[in-house]
């Protein structure tokens, strides 16, 4: 009987599997988990979740019984070692268990501040797993004082949750303004509008120096000369894809486990994944940090895996919630030239990224509808005229007809 193994039960990981069984196959399928919980979602993290808005097994993608129902064997608590890719082995826990085929949907790691400059002291945390989140929750109390060092999506999420549960909250982006590796000036200037209302301190353009304290994190010293007195600190730097399994198996590595369009990678018995796997797109090898790409891509693996042929086609979607705010993003904006608003009701707003005059992306802020329209615009390759966009007589809708 054929043996698929994957490893890694995160998103990719759990979606594989079960797309494995629901298209029919019959043979053993081992999936292998670091973490001691069954597969979870990972956006209530710093969300719902430490806003304590949500209860730990709503998280659970299946209940556990799911895997044992369906004939898994989910092994919680396991890490792989090491894959012989000769013998077609893997070791795990002092076994040695042989695979037809290997998934790595290992996911990726948060990038920590260096030890030398204080990252190591008790109080800092980063938010990348249950058990992160977990250890930082008690501390996310009304009156502590918060330093976020990172002005991306998972350190503002994160200090909009902190801000709400009455912590005074300083934010430190080293570049000159928050979101700015992945979103539009226009973008960043909404997000720091709403920050700010709710009392954050944000900081743009400047650094972390270095973090104070001995027993635990007490103070921080800013690139701008200035200290703070801080309780605890998050950081939200950046992830780097979980490549060492692979990388040690000698498999091709270039941001992330290098995969055709198929998903497999450099070893034709091996594919992967998910936040780990880079893949070719559009001329370029792009890697995708998200909850769709994660589904996606390794529900194409599941069935590549059983002799399918299967492109991956990623149709990028993501969303950020952030106090009462929806931020939903359709597309992908690299090599944008050019941003039109689109003001919507109340506190809906719309920016729509082109180049040249091809669409590329659109954030929606409490804009489900212009959202949904400006996706299905790019998934079916349509480019409005960006003045028609930006008039607010147009009617939205009809584009989708024209
Ligand atoms: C706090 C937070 C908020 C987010 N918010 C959003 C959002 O709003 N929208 C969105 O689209 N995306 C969001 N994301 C990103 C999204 O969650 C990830 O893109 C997605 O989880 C990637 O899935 P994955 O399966 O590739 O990796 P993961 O979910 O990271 O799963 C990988 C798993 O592999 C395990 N593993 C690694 N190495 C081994 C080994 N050697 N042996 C066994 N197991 C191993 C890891 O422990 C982990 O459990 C967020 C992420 C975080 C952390």
């Amino acid at each position: 009987m054929a043996h698929f193994i994957c490893i890694g039960g995160g998103q990719a990981g759990a979606s594989l599997v079960a797309r494995l069984r629901k298209d029919g196959f019959d043979g053993q399928i081992t999936l292998i988990c670091a973490e001691d919980v069954p597969p979870y979602q990972r956006p209530p993290l710093s969300k719902a979740y430490l806003l304590g808005e949500m209860a730990l097994e709503r998280l659970f993608l299946r209940p556990e019984s799911f895997y044992a129902e369906q004939g898994i064997d989910l092994r919680l608590g396991s890490r792989v070692t090491a894959i012989d890719r000769e013998a077609r082995t893997v070791s795990v826990g002092g076994e040695v268990l042989a695979y037809d085929q290997l998934a790595l949907t290992t996911g990726s790691t948060p990038r920590r501040l260096p030890a030398a400059i204080g990252g190591d002291l008790p109080g800092v945390f980063t938010v990348r797993g249950l058990g992160d989140v977990d250890a930082l929750e008690p501390h996310v109390r009304e009156g502590a004082r918060a330093l976020i060092v990172g002005g991306g999506y998972i350190g503002l999420e994160a200090a909009a949750v902190c801000a709400k549960r009455g912590v005074s909250v300083t934010l430190v982006e080293m570049a000159e303004r928050i979101l700015g590796r992945v979103a539009a000036p226009e973008t960043s200037d909404y997000f720091r509008a709403l920050h700010t209302a709710h009392g954050v301190d944000i900081r743009e353009g400047v650094g972390l120096s270095r973090l104070i304290g001995d027993a635990r994190v007490t103070g921080a010293a800013l690139t701008d000369g200035s200290e703070l007195d801080v309780d605890f600190v998050i950081v939200g730097v950046g992830i780097q894809p979980e490549a060492e399994l692979a990388t040690a198996a000698g498999l091709t590595i270039d941001n992330g486990i290098a995969v055709d369009l198929n998903g497999r990678t450099s070893d034709p018995h091996i594919w992967a994944a998910g936040d780990c796997a880079s893949l070719p797109y559009c001329g370029q090898r792009i890697r995708l940090e998200s909850v769709q790409n994660a589904i996606d891509q390794a529900e194409v693996v599941a069935q590549n895996m059983m002799g399918g042929v299967v492109d991956y086609v990623p149709k990028p979607w993501f969303w950020s919630d952030q106090y009462d705010t929806k931020l939903q993003i359709a597309g992908l904006n690299s090599g944008y030239d050019r941003i039109v608003t689109r003001a919507g009701d109340g506190s809906a707003v719309s920016f729509w990224y082109y180049q040249g005059l091809t669409l590329l992306a659109v954030d929606a802020m409490n804009d489900p509808r212009n959202y949904m329209i400006g996706k299905r615009l790019i998934e079916s390759g349509r480019s409005p005229a960006p003045k028609v966009i930006a008039d607010a007589d147009t009617d939205m809708k009809a584009l989708l007809r024209a």
